[in-house]
C-alpha cells in the first residue's frame, strides 16, 4: 500500500501545500500535479507587474525552480489529471499514466467564465488567469491600442490601470450600474469609478455587449442600446468558473466548488480540496464559502497540509483581499453580506470604511490605509461591539479601538 501524496494543480495552493508538508516533517512521496508548463506561481501580478511589464516571469514564483527537487517534491507539468478513481484511489493523467494516493489534494482553482453571445470566439477576445494570457494581452497592448474590457470587477479593472500605464486607450463596459459591485459598496464604487475616469478610461455602466463583429480594422463590440465600441484587443473579466469536474465526476459534493469543512477535507477522507476550487466551511463567518483570493490560497493550503500531517488546527482566518490601480491600495476584509452601517474615516484619497451589522464590525476597506487592515481584521475576527461614533473619530487610533474591543 502507498502512502504517497498527490496534489492536483501545481499552482498557488497546490504549490504551498507541498512545501508545507515537507516543512511539517511528512517524508511520504508528494508528487505536484500540473496542467501548466511552470512551477507554482502567484497571480496577482499577471494584471499588475507582470502585465506591465515591470517584473520578470520568475519573480512571480512561489519558490525557486530548483526548490522542488530539492525537497523531493516531484513537480509533473503539462500533466493535466482526466480522472479519479476512489475506489482504486488512483488518479489518471491525461496522457495515461496512473497515480497510486493514499491522499489526494485536489487544488485546481479556477477557468475564466467566458462570454457567449455572437462573435465572442473571436481571436480578439481574451481571458486572463495564466502567465500565457497576459503575453498575449501584453503583446497587443501599446500606445496605439484601442483596449476594450468587458466587466469592471477587480480582474477589469486591473488591466485598465495597466493598460493605461501602457499607453492603451481603454473603454470598460460593465452591465451594473457600479464597478467593483462584489467587492464594494455602491459609495466605493462611485469612488473607483471616478478615479478611473481621472486615468482616462471611458467607463460605461449600465450597459451590456450584444454581440461582437471582427473585421479588418478590428472587433466592434455592438452594445444593447444600439452603441458601438471598436477595439483591436477585447479583454474579458467577468469571473471564474471552479475546475471541480475531477471532483464531480467521482461523486463528491461540488456546489459551485469542491464542499469540504474548516479542515480542508471532503466526505472522503482520503480527499481535501483547497484554494478557489474549494467551498470550505469558515468559521469566522459560519458558512461554506468560496474565496478567489491570494491570502486563502496560501494560508489555507497551509492549514489543510498541516492537518494531512497529523495536525487537528482548523483553517481559521478573517477572509481578505487587496488590488492595486494606479497608485491605490484597496483592501478589503470579511464577507458583510448585509450590513446596516458604514462608519468612514480619512480623507478623501486616504480612507477607511468599517461595516457593522447588529452594533458589530462584520467588514471593512481600506484605501492607502493598510495600516487600519490588522485592527479591522481584529475587530472582524471578534465581531466587536464598537460605537459607531467612536470608529468615526480620527483622533482614536483603529488599533487602539481593537485593542480595547
Ligand atoms: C490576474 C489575477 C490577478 C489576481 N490578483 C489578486 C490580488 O491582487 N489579490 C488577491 O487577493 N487575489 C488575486 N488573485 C486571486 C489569486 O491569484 C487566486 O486566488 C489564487 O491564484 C488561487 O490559487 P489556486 O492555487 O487555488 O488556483 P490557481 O492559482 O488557479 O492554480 C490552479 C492550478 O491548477 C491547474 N489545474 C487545473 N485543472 C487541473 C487538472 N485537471 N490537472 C492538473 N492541474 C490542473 C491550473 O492549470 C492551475 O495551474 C488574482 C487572480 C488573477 C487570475
Amino acid at each position: 500500500m502507498t502512502d504517497a501524496i498527490v496534489i492536483v494543480g501545481a499552482g498557488h495552493a497546490g504549490g504551498r501545500t507541498a512545501e508545507t508538508l515537507r516543512a511539517a516533517g511528512v517524508t511520504a512521496p508528494i508528487q505536484l500535479i500540473g496542467a501548466e508548463s511552470y512551477p507554482p506561481y502567484e497571480r496577482p501580478p499577471l494584471s499588475k507587474d507582470l502585465l506591465t511589464g515591470k517584473i520578470a516571469v520568475e519573480k512571480t514564483y512561489i519558490q525557486p525552480a530548483a526548490y522542488w527537487a530539492e525537497h523531493d517534491i516531484a513537480l509533473v507539468l503539462d500533466a493535466p489529471a482526466a480522472a479519479l478513481d476512489r475506489a482504486a484511489k488512483q488518479v489518471r493523467l491525461s496522457d495515461g499514466r496512473v497515480l497510486d494516493y493514499a491522499t489526494l489534494v485536489l487544488a485546481t482553482g479556477g477557468r475564466p467564465r467566458r462570454l457567449s453571445l455572437p462573435g465572442s470566439d473571436s481571436g480578439r477576445v481574451r481571458y486572463l488567469r495564466d502567465i500565457e494570457d497576459t503575453r498575449a494581452i501584453r503583446a497587443a497592448l501599446g500606445p496605439d491600442a484601442r483596449l476594450a474590457i468587458v466587466g469592471a470587477g477587480v480582474i477589469g479593472l486591473e488591466v485598465a490601470a495597466s493598460a493605461r500605464a501602457l499607453g492603451a486607450a481603454v473603454t470598460v463596459l460593465e452591465v451594473a450600474p457600479m464597478p467593483l459591485g462584489r467587492v464594494v459598496d455602491r459609495a466605493l464604487g462611485e469612488w473607483f469609478m471616478a478615479l478611473h475616469r481621472g486615468h482616462g478610461v471611458d467607463m460605461r455602466m449600465g450597459v451590456s455587449v450584444q454581440a461582437i463583429r471582427d473585421g479588418a480594422g478590428g472587433a466592434v463590440l455592438e452594445l444593447a442600446d444600439g452603441a458601438t465600441v471598436a477595439a483591436d484587443l477585447v479583454v474579458v473579466g467577468i469571473g471564474i468558473v471552479p475546475n471541480a469536474e475531477l471532483a464531480r465526476d467521482a461523486g463528491l459534493t461540488v456546489d459551485d466548488g469542491i464542499v469540504v469543512d474548516q479542515f480542508g477535507r471532503t466526505a472522503d477522507p482520503a480527499i481535501f480540496a483547497v484554494g478557489d476550487v474549494a467551498r470550505a466551511f469558515h468559521p469566522t463567518v459560519g458558512r461554506h464559502v468560496r474565496l478567489e483570493a491570494w491570502r486563502n490560497a496560501d494560508n489555507q493550503s497551509r492549514a489543510v497540509a498541516r492537518v494531512i500531517a497529523g495536525g487537528s488546527e482548523p483553517y481559521v482566518e478573517v477572509p481578505w483581499m487587496w488590488s492595486d490601480q494606479y497608485d491605490i491600495n484597496l483592501q478589503v476584509a470579511g464577507l458583510p453580506s448585509a450590513v446596516d452601517a458604514s462608519v468612514r474615516r480619512g480623507t478623501d484619497d486616504k480612507f477607511t470604511v468599517i461595516q457593522l451589522k447588529d452594533g458589530a464590525v462584520v467588514g471593512g476597506v481600506t484605501v492607502n490605509q493598510g495600516r487600519d487592515m490588522r485592527p479591522l481584521q481584529q475587530l472582524i475576527a471578534k465581531a466587536a461591539q464598537v460605537d459607531a461614533e467612536r470608529l468615526a473619530d480620527p483622533a482614536v487610533p483603529l488599533a487602539q479601538i481593537a485593542k480595547g474591543a
